[in-house]
């Protein structure tokens, strides 16, 4: 037998492929909730970002913070082009967005659910809900809270980022990277820019310590998010932690033109329109109220000084504002940290301390940047972990 721990992305896939590829061996997923795949609902705003067009492993590995290494020889066996194939040859047709997050063409994260659940049924796959795993013992004997002990010589661990997932690792010899979270954007109750919640640019540059990201940006009642805080939060996930969520950060609003081109272009623009204002010609076509706030100034070009100008460029590329706090992205967010990566052999998943245990998914210190990537985390190690009993002998 087969036991599967935890009934989300990663431990239904690892389960469907365990049972397709070992069809004689049962496969039980324990899930101590009432519910299968849950996070897969309520994920991306209910349409479900299942995954993300990047087919190159090379490319797709650098949207993993803590994972990169790690997953490139997994991609190499299971990638998104793999992820589209599974669900198109099972009738679930995926669409592309402009930014290259990919969503089933219904627009909702049921149909993904019913296409997993309908494989597990079709495979044979038993479920069983409302089964906590509160201990494990090597060999392995798990432990459930109201119901009888099971054996099993093969178990994949796939509970996500719980705490139980985390001591059940540890007490089969595994360490566990802290968790901390991950994708979340900035409150910065100081701003001055909150009035202009909803506002965005396409392209900013944001640096907090040593991390930097560059892309959208929106500006919120809280703060700010968009696609360039929420990859920061990512990167530093770990630095802004231990800072408290209480740091300074800046933003370049112009990042591709360097000081010195900037400085030129203002000099440029006064020499050309001396009696408009810098706001009036809006050079860099910025939303009209953002333009204005970041100004700060309204003389015409002829009454501004090099200085001014100077220091103009200055804040252009380097506003500098204080975090202090952090809010949860509602669309996606993950745990940074879980069970150390070089305890585990990623040509199948299974634990190099303990033999026969696999892991997959969150519970692995593995966390993508938004956009499908975290999925394609749980569909490729749910993938390899479960192919990878069959090789290790039942
Ligand atoms: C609101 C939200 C939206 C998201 N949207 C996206 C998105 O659009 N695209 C994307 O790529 N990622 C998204 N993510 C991230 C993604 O959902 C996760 O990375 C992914 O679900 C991880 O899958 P998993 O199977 O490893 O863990 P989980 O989905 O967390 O599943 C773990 C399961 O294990 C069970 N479990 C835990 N402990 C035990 C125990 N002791 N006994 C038995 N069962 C147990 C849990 O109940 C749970 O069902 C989103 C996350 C959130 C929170």
């Amino acid at each position: 037998m087969v036991i599967v721990i935890g009934g989300g992305a990663a431990g239904i896939f690892a389960a469907l492929a365990a049972k397709a590829s070992h069809p004689d061996l049962s496969v039980v997923v324990l899930e101590k909730t009432a519910v299968l795949l849950s996070k897969v609902k309520v994920s991306g705003g209910g349409r479900c970002n299942v995954t993300h067009s990047c087919f190159d492993p090379n490319q797709l590995v650098k949207n993993y913070p803590r994972g990169e290494k790690e997953l490139l020889g997994p991609f190499h066996r299971f990638q998104p082009r793999d992820t589209i194939e599974w669900f198109e040859s099972r009738g679930v047709k995926l669409k592309t967005e402009s930014d290259g997050r990919m969503f089933p063409i219904t627009d909702s994260s049921s149909t993904i659910i019913e296409c997993l659940l309908s494989e597990a049924r079709k495979l044979g796959v038993e479920i069983r809900l409302r089964q906590r795993v509160e201990k494990i013992e090597k060999g392995f004997t798990v432990h459930l809270k109201d119901n009888p002990s099971l054996t099993c010589k093969h178990l994949i661990l796939a509970t996500g980022s719980s705490p139980e997932g985390y001591s059940n690792a540890e007490s089969l010899g595994h360490t566990i990277v802290p968790p901390v979270p991950s994708l979340f954007t900035f409150n910065v109750p100081t701003s001055p820019l909150k009035e202009l919640s909803g506002i965005s640019v396409d392209s900013a540059t944001i640096e907090v310590g040593p991390f930097t990201q560059t892309g959208p940006l929106l500006i919120t009642h809280f703060g700010f998010s968009g696609p360039a805080i929420l990859k920061l939060s990512a990167w530093g996930a770990r630095f802004l932690h231990e800072k408290n969520y209480r740091t300074s950060f800046s933003i370049n609003w112009i990042p591709k033109l360097s000081h010195e081109k900037l400085f030129q272009k203002l000099l440029q623009l006064k020499e050309q329109s001396p009696q408009k204002t810098l706001l009036a010609l809006n050079p860099f076509y910025f939303p009209k109220n953002l333009w204005k706030e970041l100004l700060g100034i309204d003389k015409t070009l002829a009454n501004l000084s090099k200085k001014e100008l100077q220091e103009l460029v200055q804040k252009l590329h380097a506003d500098t504002y204080q975090m202090d706090g952090k809010t949860t992205h509602k669309e996606e967010f993950v745990t940074c940290g879980g069970v150390t990566l070089k305890e585990v052999d990623f040509k199948t998943l299974q634990s190099k301390i303990c033999p026969g245990l696999y892991f997959a998914g969150e519970i692995l210190n593995i966390d993508g940047v938004t956009g499908g990537f975290n999925f394609q985390n749980a569909w490729t190690t749910g993938y390899i972990s479960g192919n990878s009993i069959e090789s290790s002998g039942s």
